[in-house]
């Protein structure tokens, strides 16, 4: 009954046992969120965004959690799904955008002139008042500028009605508020609604930028947004930043911004300005802060990938005999990836290079070692076959870094 009703009434439907019992939990949960909203048992953690070329933080994310007297702390993802589709939300969304803009002004009094972003869920941004209630609740911190608020709403919510979301996003930055498009990739917007879209900025979502080390898929749909964002002169921002060598790979494809566990999580409020004031960016990321990275040398990344997946494949194929692996890509160094890339692209644009024609005898070297790896194991002797194993990572170190001197030499080239 109730479902009909909430259909518009005047019709029936079919009583559902499992969908009765979700429906009660959902209820119940909405029930308990409401209760700790009122309680004050929500709380905000925020998560900075730094330029990982100059080391500055830029702002916060504010991410919602639950601090429950007995359970904890619970993340969103717990308890938002639940309610999303109801005017909880918008009470939730409110309360967030109220606390930010609280924040902001305690930060802006310390002399932190951030831009934090809040998240705002689709049936919260689709309210016709949406814009209205924003304005109220602006003019609650008239010495918050409006510039230091940002919203992110899902790619997938802005491309559901794209002229709601083009005029709501256009009257926002009036008031001065940026927009961001969260997740992006995991949308399916093409380049034409992206394009209608005024959102100042592009938020690549974590699962892409995760993988980038490993999937060369990935690394090429990052490279992509990337471009993407810099023709339609968008801010690009990698979320999901969870090790140095992410935010080393990022810069090199032109990604600034960055967000993630590699330069920190999220945290309370009060522990913010003690982290901004010891945060020391990776010294690693200003050593490649002053070179420019031509789309025409990103084979060359891809082959760094190549190379480390080779690697991870016979290691892989060494533990687990039934991993997919090509013997013929081992006996041959000219037949594996990397080896067509370097006798093919590579030896065409880097050949006059030393340090490119330094890596051929340690991937010959690397072949050679891997043929000896799979005779151990065929031959029975596993533990032989796990010691050179060891050896292979040791080539494979001294192939990354010749080619991390290749590629500074490539920047450097191309920057002159
Ligand atoms: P999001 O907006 O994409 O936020 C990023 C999420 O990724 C956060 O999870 C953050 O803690 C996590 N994260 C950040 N860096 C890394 C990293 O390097 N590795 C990994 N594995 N994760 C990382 P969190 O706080 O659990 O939030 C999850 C989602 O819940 C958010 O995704 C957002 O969609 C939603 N959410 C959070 N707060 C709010 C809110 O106040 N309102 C609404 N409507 N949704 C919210
Ligand atoms: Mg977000
Ligand atoms: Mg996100």
């Amino acid at each position: 009954m109730y479902l009909a009703k909430q259909r518009g009434r005047n019709q029936y439907l079919v009583f559902d046992v499992t969908q009765d019992r979700h429906l009660q939990s959902t209820h119940q949960i909405a029930n308990q969120v409401r209760t700790a909203l009122k309680s004050d048992h929500l709380t905000l953690y925020y998560q900075p965004k730094v330029n990982l070329r100059t080391g500055e933080i830029m702002g916060m994310e504010a991410l919602l959690r639950w601090i429950d007297p007995e359970r904890g702390i619970i993340p969103p993802l717990d308890f938002l799904p639940q309610i999303e589709h109801s005017d909880l939300i918008v009470d939730i969304g409110e309360w967030v955008i109220d606390r930010t803009l609280r924040q902001l002004r305690e930060w802006n009094n310390a002399g932190k002139s951030w831009v934090v972003s809040v998240n705002i869920a689709a049936y919260h941004f689709q309210k016709p008042e949406f814009l209205d209630r924003l304005k109220h609740l602006l003019a609650r911190y008239p010495q918050v500028a409006p510039e230091s608020l940002e919203i992110e709403i899902l790619e997938s919510v802005a491309l559901g009605d794209i002229h709601h979301a083009k005029q709501l996003i256009t009257d926002c930055q009036a008031l001065g508020i940026q927009f961001s498009l969260d997740d992006f990739g995991t949308g399916y917007s093409s380049l034409g609604y992206l394009r209608r879209l005024p959102a100042n900025t592009i938020k690549i979502d974590q699962s892409f930028v995760r993988d980038i080390l490993d999937d060369r898929d990935d690394l090429a749909l990052v490279e992509a947004v990337i471009s993407m964002g810099k023709v339609l002169n968008r801010k690009v921002i990698a979320e999901g930043v969870e090790t140095s060598e992410h935010g080393v790979l990022l810069i090199r494809l032109g990604c600034d911004l960055a967000q993630g566990y590699g330069i920190a999580r999220p945290m309370p409020a009060d522990q913010v300005l003690a982290w901004a004031d010891t945060f020391v960016a990776d010294p690693v990321w200003s050593t490649w802060a002053n070179v420019a990275w031509e789309i025409k040398d990103f084979p060359l990344l891809v082959a760094q990938q190549d190379h480390l997946q080779w690697v991870r494949r016979l290691i892989l194929w060494v533990e687990n005999y039934h991993a997919a692996f090509n013997e013929h890509e081992v006996a041959d160094s000219h037949a594996c990836r990397f080896g067509r890339w370097y006798d093919g692209e590579g030896r065409q644009r880097y050949g006059q290079l030393a340090e490119f024609l330094a890596i051929a005898p340690t991937h010959e070297a690397l072949h050679q070692l891997g043929l000896d790896i799979v005779q151990y194991c065929q031959s029975g002797e596993r533990q032989r076959a796990i010691d050179a194993c060891a050896h292979l990572l040791t080539l494979k170190d001294e192939i990354i870094g010749y080619l991390s001197v290749l590629q500074k030499a490539v920047m450097q080239a191309t920057s002159e």
